[in-house]
């Protein structure tokens, strides 16, 4: 006959639960409690206090050891309730000039994500990040850095466009970014790249210029992060690129990452 739970242990489950729901995880798996280890959930949750659950993909099978917490088993469908969440969002003014809004794309479990400022006409247009000129040359770092656009996942700070480009407001950032973070959270890449000094300083929260901002490592939300140039400023000023290649060879390093070899040249 199975024991009904106490008070405690009841409200701390179904706080733990809503936890798992907002981050859009929905399945779970029953363990069962060793008969006789005398420990209550809420003196287990003590013991093990609550830690992000790991998020595996639907494709690899875990055993559930004794310890185990609930796992997240499909990235695709906590990013889609994300997305869902967010819905037709009327949370701040950007929403007015929007055609599409603009989520994210890429790989959903990638190691690297870019993280951009916020969407501009070609975007707005596709619904997808960073496909005009700014997004071409992003392609093009991404692929002398070994990779495919495919293998990483691109976002922005906000997902609407804002108006003829302006940069975001702080308003509009702090509305936006709690999904940015989620996404994230979600992705859980190992190496974020923050592209230019807004989505750096929204990301970190911290106030400097791009000069003192590039060259180092961040820890952030259990990766690391790196600042580097945003390409719209590449594109204005091309000399700075040889300085945004020296901040993605130090994410290459990190990664374990190798230039793509120059196609040869007749
Ligand atoms: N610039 C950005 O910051 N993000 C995009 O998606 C496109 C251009």
């Amino acid at each position: 006959m199975p024991k009904r739970l106490d008070t405690v242990t009841r409200e701390q489950l179904a706080s733990r639960i809503n936890y798992y729901r907002e981050m859009g995880i929905y399945d779970f798996y029953r363990r069962p409690i060793e008969e006789g280890s005398g420990m209550s959930f809420s003196e287990q949750v003590q013991e093990h206090p609550p830690e992000p659950p790991e998020i595996m993909p639907s494709n690899r099978k875990t055993t559930l050891t004794a310890t185990a917490l609930p796992v997240i088993q499909d990235r695709p469908e906590a990013l889609k309730a994300i997305r869902a969440e967010i819905g037709e969002c009327t949370r701040c003014r950007l929403h007015k000039g929007r055609t599409n809004l603009v989520f994210g794309v890429g790989k959903v479990s990638a190691d690297l994500m870019f993280v951009g400022e916020g969407p501009g006409a070609d975007e707005d247009a596709q619904g997808e990040p960073f496909v005009g000129r700014a997004g071409q040359l992003l392609n093009n770092m991404i692929s002398a850095m070994g990779l495919e656009r495919e293998d990483v996942y691109i976002a922005n700070v906000v997902k609407c466009r804002p108006p003829n480009n302006r940069t975001p407001e702080k308003d509009e950032c702090d509305t936006c970014s709690p999904f940015l973070m989620r996404q994230i959270e979600v992705i859980k890449p190992k190496v974020i790249v923050a592209l230019g000094a807004v989505a750096a300083k929204n990301l970190l929260a911290i106030n400097d210029s791009m000069s003192n901002l590039r060259g180092r490592w961040y820890d952030f939300k259990g990766a690391k992060l790196a600042v580097t140039y945003h390409p719209a400023y590449l594109l204005r000023d091309p000399r700075q690129k040889v300085e945004a290649w020296k901040d993605l060879q130090m994410v290459m390093k990190y990664l374990g990452l190798k230039p793509r070899a120059k196609e040869p040249t007749e």
